[in-house]
């Protein structure tokens, strides 16, 4: 099912025309775009977000397309295993706020600021903000282990 994309902020971010340009772009996947997160409060949290429509729910895809954005989420979660070697990666797919197919795909070291046993939501600490640079090295390593 298809909704109005009109005021959808993922849906301007993975435009074709803008994905490229943005700063934090990591690399189109089959049926998604890998962003890397704008608080980098766990060192490689980078957001997926789906990218052939406005879309909502999982259970809205065609199976094809519910397992290649499974398969794309593995295979950038497995790039930032790879780069960070964290304690445990996060699979979070909420959209309370964004209503757009987007897992956000966090590497959880034990040094963690946050607490382990808490997802980084809901919890009062300041995001950390990098330059455009930071950021940049940050893709860098993410995307040399992206195969
Ligand atoms: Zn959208």
């Amino acid at each position: 099912m298809k909704e109005d994309k009109s005021k959808c902020i993922l849906c301007e971010e993975v435009d074709i025309d803008f994905r490229k340009k943005h700063p934090r772009w990591i690399a189109d996947l089959r049926v998604s775009t890998a962003f890397l997160a704008s608080n980098q409060i766990c060192r490689g949290y980078t957001v997926l977000i789906y990218n052939k429509a406005h879309v909502t729910e999982l259970f809205q895809l065609e199976k094809e397309d519910r397992t290649a954005f499974l398969e794309d989420s593995v295979k950038v979660a497995k790039a930032i295993y790879d780069a960070y070697h964290p304690h445990k990666m996060n699979y979070e797919l909420l959209g309370n706020l964004v209503p757009h197919l987007h897992w956000h795909i966090i590497p959880r070291q034990k040094k963690d600021p946050l607490e382990l046993h808490w997802p980084i939501w809901g919890k009062d600490y300041t995001e950390v903000r990098l330059s455009d640079e930071e950021y940049g090295e940050i893709i860098k390593e993410i995307k040399a282990h992206l195969l």
